[in-house]
C-alpha cells in the first residue's frame, strides 16, 4: 500500500467516487464517510456512500444520510454505482471480510482501493494506497487531516464539521479514551472557532433512547450482567430470547459493553449477543490488557487494542463458556 498522497493526481479532476465502511456501521463509519462525501463534493467529485448493512436510528439526523444506499436492501443499484466509479474509498475498516455482501464485489472491482483507517493489522496488498494508523482516535480525525493535507482547510463547512465531530466524540467516548490526543482538541477548536454547534450532537446521539431501550439496559444490567469472582471482568450475555421482550432495533446495544468497565477493578469487559442465529462479542479493556489479539486469535474477530469485537458459530451457551474459560489468561 502507498501513502495516500498517491492518489492526489488523480483526485485533480472530477471522479466517481464510491465510498464504503464497515457492516454494522456505527457513527465513526457514518461520520468518516459522510464527513469525505461532503468534502469530496465541493471538490467538484460525485460521491456515493454505500454501508454494507442498515445504519443505526440515532444517526438518521446526519447531513446527506438520506443519499446513503444500503447494500443489503439495494445490491443491484450498489453494483451499479460500483461498476460506474472511477476510485473506491474504504473508511474505518481495514479487511475486506468487515463489509459482509459487499466483500466479493469489492474484491473483483479493478478500480484503485483508497483506505482510511485505524484499526490494527490492515489488509494492506488490497489497497492501492491509504493511510493506516492505530494511534488515530478515528477514522474521522483521519478524514480531517486527509482534507488539511490536501491543503482543504477552507472547506470544511458546517456538514463536514457535523460528520467529523460525531465519529470521533463517540470513538473516544466523548473525548475520554487515551486515543484522544492533543491533535483531537485541536480539531475540535477548528471546528468550535467555524461555529460547530456540539451540545446538539450529544443530545442526538445520547440523548435518542426509547423507553424500550432503557427498560432493556435496565434489565441487561440486573440480570445479565456477570462479574467475575476475582473482580476483574465482567459479561453481559443476552440470548435472541433475553432481547425479544424489548423490541430493540439497530444501534439499541451500542455502549452496553462499556458499563462493566465503570465498576472499579474490572478491567475486562464483554458483551455476547444472539441475533437471527448469530453470535457476535464485543471485548473492551483498560490499560495494557490487547483485547484485539484475544479477539483474533479466539474469536475469527480484531479491532482495537482497548476495544475489539468478534464472532462465534459454536452456539450461545458454549460461546460464553469459552470466553470464561480463557479470559483469565489475558488479565495479569
Ligand atoms: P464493537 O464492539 O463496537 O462492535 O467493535 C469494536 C471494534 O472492534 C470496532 O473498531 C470494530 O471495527 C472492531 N470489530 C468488531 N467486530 C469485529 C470483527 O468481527 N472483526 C474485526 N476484524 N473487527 C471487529
Ligand atoms: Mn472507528
Amino acid at each position: 500500500m502507498l501513502p495516500i498522497d498517491h492518489i492526489f493526481p488523480a483526485l485533480s479532476e472530477p471522479k466517481k467516487i464510491f465510498i464504503t465502511t464497515h457492516q454494522k456501521p456505527d457513527a465513526d463509519a457514518l461520520g468518516s464517510t459522510l464527513g469525505l462525501y461532503h468534502y469530496l463534493l465541493q471538490k467538484g467529485h460525485t460521491p456515493t456512500v454505500v454501508i454494507p448493512n442498515e445504519l443505526p436510528d440515532f444517526l438518521h439526523w446526519m447531513p446527506a444520510i438520506d443519499t446513503v444506499l444500503n447494500y443489503d436492501s439495494e445490491s443491484k443499484l450498489c453494483e451499479q454505482v460500483l461498476a460506474e466509479s472511477d476510485l473506491i474509498f474504504c473508511l474505518d475498516f481495514n479487511h475486506l471480510s468487515r463489509i459482509k455482501g459487499l466483500e466479493q464485489p469489492l474484491r473483483n472491482a479493478t478500480q484503485p482501493r483508497i483506505l482510511i483507517d485505524h484499526h490494527l493489522q490492515p489488509e494492506a496488498d488490497v489497497f492501492y494506497c491509504g493511510t493506516s494508523n492505530p494511534d488515530k482516535s478515528s477514522a474521522s480525525e483521519m478524514v480531517y487531516d486527509f482534507i488539511l493535507q490536501c491543503g482543504d482547510a477552507e472547506l470544511i463547512n458546517d456538514a463536514i464539521a457535523q460528520c467529523l465531530y460525531t465519529g470521533a466524540m463517540t470513538d473516544t467516548g466523548s473525548f475520554r479514551f487515551p486515543a484522544t490526543t492533543g491533535s483531537v482538541h485541536e480539531m475540535i477548536a477548528f471546528f468550535k472557532n467555524r461555529g460547530l454547534e456540539h451540545s446538539i450532537i450529544h443530545q442526538y446521539v445520547y440523548d435518542s433512547w426509547s423507553a424500550n431501550r432503557m427498560k432493556f439496559l435496565g434489565f441487561a444490567l440486573y440480570e445479565k450482567m456477570d462479574i467475575a469472582a476475582s473482580g476483574k471482568y465482567g459479561i453481559i450475555a443476552l440470548s435472541t430470547k433475553d432481547m425479544e421482550p424489548f423490541h430493540l432495533t439497530s444501534g439499541d446495544t451500542e455502549g452496553l459493553v462499556n458499563y462493566p468497565l465503570s465498576i472499579a477493578g474490572v478491567q475486562v469487559a464483554v458483551l455476547i449477543t444472539e441475533k437471527s442465529g448469530e453470535i457476535k462479542m464485543s471485548f473492551r479493556s483498560k490499560g495494557n490488557i490487547d483485547v484485539s489479539t484475544f479477539a483474533r486469535t479466539y474469536f475469527n474477530g480484531g479491532g482495537h487494542f482497548n476495544a475489539a469485537g468478534g464472532k462465534s458459530d459454536t452456539g450461545f451457551e458454549a460461546t460464553v463458556a469459552k470466553v470464561k474459560s480463557l479470559i483469565d489468561n489475558i488479565i495479569p
